[in-house]
């Protein structure tokens, strides 16, 4: 987790500035804050590195992707195409804003492909919500094209990859909207939040409406704002904000040294026998948080996480046993268990969660360990780190053979 390992001098100064004016609510106040206005900051740090047209900055990762799920038009009865592997939130996203979830398969991008999508769309579905995993970006030509065909509409949550770009444009731009995650395991934090993108003017008032209850952030007098639409409260707080300006303006930062990181590990285990990447659509856009091993199956997967246990390796993720991240273990959603009734149980759907399969995407996500890139670390550490994967991995690989 890069960003935390970075937390310093400049994220105190941004909080003091905050606690020096006592206003610590986002909007308002124009007299007492004294022209400090970070959540602003924040989203204009977001607009440079992404080239977005609008950034609004949000509680959460979570609340970005429901609201540029609403803000796109998405909900009651809508069924949206998402993947089995993402992050959990991406799924409560759907099933709060009413919509119905129907899983499509990925592939070794780790996110959905053109060919999943295609095959899980119906009569019904009016989205697909791609998700963009661990530091890299879906197949973004292939994908557009199915959008385009099939006149869907596309969201991206991007939660997992701020700053990856695919031909140039960042991920989270390429449909009606797109969310970044600035929680703590995130190439940068605020402690909690979230920062949704667009393009679209429209989308952008609605999700800026959407996230305060409606307000439409017009004037200086609060309570006589107008309120074109109903909301909730996603907002983040000034002090949140805060931490977010000082952690986004250190990414180029941290994206050039994992990328180096990343190099030095790829090129060394190249030479591994039965080691391979998950693909990248464009390596030069890679965020580079992760390094995803690709093993031979599933079987030597577990052999080698085993491995690395016994041997002391740690700083990795086996997703396909990891109870938030792969739908093995979403028992959840298969059963709908939530505290209260969900408009799926009313409205019904037509994938059964229990019995659908996802050969291809319970294959990758077998086969898949990410290691996650510290920007701290020194190259004597990245090459020793490398070596023992390798060993590791030798070790499985000779019983097998
Ligand atoms: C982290 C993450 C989220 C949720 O973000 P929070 O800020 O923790 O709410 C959503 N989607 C993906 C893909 C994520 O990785």
């Amino acid at each position: 987790m890069p960003g935390t390992e970075l937390f310093g001098n400049e994220e105190r100064k941004e909080i003091n500035d905050v606690l020096e004016t006592g206003i610590l609510f986002r909007y308002n106040h124009d007299q007492q804050r004294n022209g400090i206005w970070k959540a602003r900051d924040f989203e204009a740090e977001v607009k440079k590195i992404t080239g977005a047209k609008y950034a609004h900055a949000v509680s959460s990762g979570s609340t970005a992707i429901a609201t540029a799920l609403a803000a796109a038009g998405i909900g009651t009865g809508d069924e949206v195409i998402v993947p089995p592997f993402t992050y959990i939130a991406t799924i409560e996203a759907v099933l709060f804003v009413g919509a119905i979830p129907v899983f499509a398969e990925i592939d070794e991008t780790l996110c959905l492909s053109a060919a999943g999508i295609e095959k899980a769309i119906t009569k019904k579905t009016k989205a697909v919500c791609l998700v963009h995993m661990c530091g890299g970006m879906a197949d973004m030509d292939s994908i557009m094209a199915v959008i385009n065909d099939y006149n869907l509409l596309l969201v991206e949550d991007a939660g997992q990859a701020f700053a990856a770009t695919y031909k140039g444009t960042a991920t989270g731009l390429f449909g009606m909207a797109g969310s970044y995650s600035f929680d703590f395991f995130k190439i940068a934090t605020a402690g909690e939040g979230g920062v949704l993108v667009t393009n679209d003017e429209e989308v952008y008032k609605l999700a800026d409406s959407y996230s305060d209850h409606g307000h439409d952030h017009v004037g200086s007098n609060r309570g006589m704002e107008q309120h074109p639409i109903l909301g909730f409260n996603y907002r983040i707080s000034e002090l949140h904000a805060a931490v977010g300006v000082a952690q986004t303006r250190k990414v180029p930062h941290i994206k050039e040294v994992n990328r180096k990181h990343k190099q030095l590990l790829t090129e060394i285990l190249s030479a591994t026998e039965g080691v391979s990447f998950a693909t990248l659509p464009d390596p030069e856009g890679d965020s580079a948080t992760f390094l995803n091993l690709l093993l031979p199956d599933t079987e030597t997967a577990g052999n080698t996480v085993a491995a690395f246990n016994k041997a002391g390796v740690t700083g990795f993720n086996y997703w396909y046993t990891n109870m938030y991240h792969f739908i093995n273990q979403w028992d959840h959603i298969k059963n709908l268990k939530t505290a209260s009734k969900l408009p799926v149980e009313v409205l019904g759907h037509s994938q059964d969660y229990l019995t659908m399969e996802l050969p291809k995407s319970q294959e990758v996500i077998g086969r898949l360990i990410s290691f996650g890139i510290r920007c701290t670390w020194t190259e004597d550490e990245v090459k020793a780190l490398a070596g023992k994967i390798a060993d590791c991995v030798k070790s499985v690989t000779a019983v097998s053979a």
